[in-house]
């Protein structure tokens, strides 16, 4: 029987075309305490880029993301989670309105995937449906 490959095949990195290292997020991260483990690329810290896997495996959630993307993903996870914590739409509705902002399958639609310009667009597109809620309720009391 063949093994998966894709169960121990290390990213690249994206940026510099390096191998990535899965290792432990010690010294990378500010506090480790959930002994996150992380493909960081071979050229770190010249190159800032790195993702942590799902607890438990060496399955990565989403891509390689040096600081500046990691810095959007964390702005459009912060304006999506909004919609649902706000309780505007539930999970399910959020998750299939990013997947038509995305024009990408519900199975698809995870931040960790994107790059800079579909985060920029779920950041766009989240604070506009914020702001016709806001609008809304000042007319309800208006
Ligand atoms: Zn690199």
């Amino acid at each position: 029987m063949k093994k998966k490959r894709a169960q121990n095949a290390a990213p690249r990195c994206p940026y510099c075309g390096s191998h990535s290292v899965l290792r432990s997020a010690d010294g990378i991260y500010r506090c480790n305490d959930k002994n996150t483990m992380l493909y960081v690329c071979s050229r770190y810290p010249a190159c800032d880029s790195y993702v942590r896997v799902h607890p438990g495996t060496k399955i990565p959630v989403g891509t390689m993301a040096n600081r500046e993307l990691r810095a959007l993903r964390n702005e459009a996870h912060r304006n999506f989670d909004r919609l649902h914590k706000q309780g505007l739409m539930s999970k399910e509705d959020a998750y299939c309105w990013l997947a038509s902002i995305l024009a990408a399958p519900l199975g698809q639609a995870h931040i960790g995937y994107l790059g800079e310009y579909y985060c920029k667009q779920v950041i766009e597109e989240s604070k506009k449906v914020l702001d016709l809620q806001k609008n809304k309720r000042r007319g309800m009391t208006a």
